[in-house]
């Protein structure tokens, strides 16, 4: 190990010459740094899949195509238009331009691929030159040519040892006298066509560089002093936490703790890299590290909100005393690539929750996949509903935390709640239940106050 350091900053964190400069404070006072791996400026990727959809007209498109020229001008102007960046820039402009009026591109997930890939490769344009301009040593690296994955585009899956490879011969050797700006969220397949992680994936673009250099440390810099007990956004009450172990920021990930993409921590917890999460507008209020073993294990850590879930109930009147039922089933998921996150049996049904995000190219329940559930058993779909997941430790049977559940206050919280399906004994770390998503923020915070006050 050595104490080389990896950082990643978030769209908010690189969204205008400011938010740059800020980042580029923090790496100037930290020598370690020495990879920093950077997202498309806030904003900009939602802008790029609105523009894949087959319902955009010339007119919008248009409109949209100038909002990115704007987003980039303001940062190139307060970079005092530099020649060789600014030519740079048209030509990214330029070949956007054309991928977004390819007829093929609301069709094509390749195309939608390599269209997203944009708002990562201009704004890591912009970083390495505002490096360059505070007198720092930075070269702007294409990350596609160490991060190698399959063709699943929308949501490739990094091919580790290739990866580990690149990065040995294209970038270590960089590292020695620079600070490389680098793209999160891209990659390529073999044939060297751009895929990506899927949305948020910059985080884990981060973890893998970290985890093919063998880097002692992992900085994720975003929008908030760290990671809270939850979304800030849904509770005034959330407060940050120091320390969280890998299993329990893994957990919160999962459940849509969306302040770090559900991947981040494998590649960390792998190589025992310590992640760092912080706010790049305030990097001296601390944050939280991520580490293998915490100081306390408390019974309750915080609680993650998920939106857009499916519940997906599939029943057939054979599986009475039947066998393999289940194996068809998840048989057709895992051929469709579709991941599923709780689910719960009856004898005769399953019922299981599939996330649905919108702002992505792909949507999670295709026509194929529905008929083919069909062929052999009744489908019913049920959307409008939310996960919510309490991350914690000794989860799993609820004697190990209160000798008496109708007493518990995790449980008595809950039955005000209009739970649709709940789940609990798998993990140690998490009770996650289903509600509809219009309650769900006040279940959250009528939660928070219960468990956490
Ligand atoms: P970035 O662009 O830096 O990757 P994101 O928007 O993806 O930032 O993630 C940061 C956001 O995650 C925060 O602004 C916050 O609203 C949200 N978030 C969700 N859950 C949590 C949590 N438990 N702790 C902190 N932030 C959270
Ligand atoms: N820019 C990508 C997104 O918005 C990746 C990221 O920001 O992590 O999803
Ligand atoms: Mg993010």
């Amino acid at each position: 190990m050595n104490n080389l350091t990896v950082a990643k900053f978030g769209g908010t964190s690189v969204a205008d010459h400011a938010a740059m400069s800020r980042c580029a404070d923090i790496i100037c006072e930290n020598q370690d740094i020495r990879v920093v791996a950077v997202s498309a400026q806030s904003g900009v990727t939602n802008i790029l899949v609105r523009l894949t959809q087959s319902d955009v007209t010339a007119d919008e498109r248009q409109t949209l195509i100038d909002q990115i020229r704007d987003k980039e001008y303001a940062i190139l102007n307060d970079l005092n238009q530099p020649e060789s960046i600014k030519v740079a820039l048209e030509n990214l402009l330029a070949e956007l331009t054309s991928l977004a009026e390819n007829p093929e591109l609301p069709t094509s997930l390749k195309l939608k691929d390599a269209l997203l890939s944009f708002g990562e490769q201009m704004s890591s344009l912009m970083f390495a030159e505002l490096l360059r301009q505070r007198g720092v040593h930075a070269v702007n690296f294409d990350i596609r040519q160490v991060m190698k994955t399959d063709d699943n585009f929308a949501q490739a899956e990094p091919q580790l040892a290739l990866i580990k490879q690149q990065a040995e011969t294209l970038l270590k050797p960089e590292l020695s006298g620079s600070v490389v700006v680098t793209q999160g969220f891209i990659g390529s397949n073999a044939q060297g066509e751009t895929t990506t992680l899927g949305r948020g994936g910059s985080d884990y673009s981060a973890a893998l560089i970290a985890e093919a250099l063998e880097a002692s440390v992992l900085q994720i810099w975003t929008d908030v002093t760290g990671i809270f007990t939850t979304d800030p956004r849904l509770t005034k009450a959330a407060r940050p936490i120091p320390e969280v172990t890998f299993d329990e920021a893994a957990e919160m990930a999962t459940f849509g703790a969306k302040i770090l993409h559900p991947a981040t921590l494998i590649p960390a917890m792998r190589r025992d890299i310590r992640v760092f999460v912080g706010s790049s507008r305030a990097p001296k209020e601390g944050g939280t590290w991520v580490v293998n073993k915490a100081e306390t294990k408390p019974p309750y850590r915080a609680i993650a909100l998920r939106k857009d879930q499916i519940l997906l109930t599939v029943k057939s009147p054979q599986m009475l005393h039947a066998t393999g039922f289940l194996a068809k089933v998840f048989g057709i998921l895992a051929e469709h690539k579709i991941s599923v996150d709780l689910v719960t049996t009856s004898e005769i049904s399953i019922a299981l929750t599939l996330d649905n995000p919108t702002n992505t190219t792909t949507s999670v329940l295709s026509d194929t996949v529905l008929s083919a559930l069909k062929s052999f058993c009744d489908v019913k779909v049920e959307e409008n509903l939310s996960l919510v997941a309490v991350i914690g430790n000794h989860l799993e049977s609820s004697h190990k935390y209160d000798k008496k559940p109708t007493e518990n206050k995790l449980w008595k919280a809950l039955d005000s709640v209009d739970v649709r399906m709940i789940c609990q004994g798998a993990s140690p770390h998490n009770l996650c239940f289903l509600t509809p998503t219009d309650s769900a923020p006040a279940v959250v915070e009528s939660l928070h106050d219960v468990l956490f006050d």
